[in-house]
């Protein structure tokens, strides 16, 4: 059975086609009717996640620790039905981009930190309810292990490893192995290719060992 959706994400009709949406600000050209707007599965993983079914926990109004915000095309969603949401990017372009999407959702905090350190954010970051990782970086178990601190002992990692992050050259399946391998703290609930949606990406819902 499809795990149901969080309170505040709907399947709804976009141009006679079901699409996932939530109702917030439109943020980076999603089509929108009234106030909602398209959670557009093909630009963002957490989107994929849910369009492809995966029991991600998330039941709405959680609070969240976003590692990898960009300019926030998923994060806004996140904010839209979620609670408090601290998103963490470490680009300057990208941050700055994410102040007016930050500015029109009262919830959503930008920090300009880097999530490989978690100790230059600890001060403002309270425990949470979800830790959402898409830092596609080098690295990307480690990252979701220095984190693990901020994470609340029934809660959730919903994470994607992006295999070309790793290694260019490496079989994507070796790449997922040992990123999931190199998880600590955590026990790894359900993993799933993120295909069609994003090539070569695996999504990971963990929970704190
Ligand atoms: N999650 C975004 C979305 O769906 O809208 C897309 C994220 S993009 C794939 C990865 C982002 O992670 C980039 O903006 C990159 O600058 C950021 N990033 C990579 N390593 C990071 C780190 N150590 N700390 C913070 N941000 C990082």
């Amino acid at each position: 059975m499809t795990p149901d959706l969080p309170d505040g994400v709907e399947r709804r009709q976009f141009d006679g086609r079901e699409r996932l949406a939530t109702r917030g600000d439109p943020v980076y050209g999603e089509p929108t009717e009234g106030e909602w707007r398209v959670w557009d599965a093909g630009r963002s993983k957490l989107g994929a996640m849910l369009a492809l079914g995966m029991d991600t926990g998330l039941s709405g109004g959680e609070s969240v620790l976003y590692l990898g915000a960009a300019s926030g095309t998923t994060v806004s969603h996140v904010a839209d039905f979620a609670g408090p949401t601290y998103a963490v990017e470490f680009a300057p372009r990208p941050t700055r981009d994410l102040l007016p999407v930050a500015e029109a959702r009262e919830n959503l905090f930008p920090l300009l930190k880097d999530a490989r350190k978690p100790e230059t954010y600890a001060h403002v970051v309270e425990p949470v309810d979800v830790l959402v990782q898409d830092v596609a970086t080098r690295g990307q178990a480690e990252v979701a292990n220095r984190n693990r601190r901020f994470l609340r002992e029934d809660g959730r990692l919903l994470a994607v490893v992006k295999a070309r992050s790793e290694d260019v050259t490496a079989d994507p399946g070796d790449v997922f192995d040992a990123a999931l391998d190199a998880l600590e703290g955590y026990d790894v609930l359900e993993t799933t290719p993120l295909d069609p949606y994003h090539e070569d990406h695996l999504a990971v819902v963990a929970r704190p060992a």
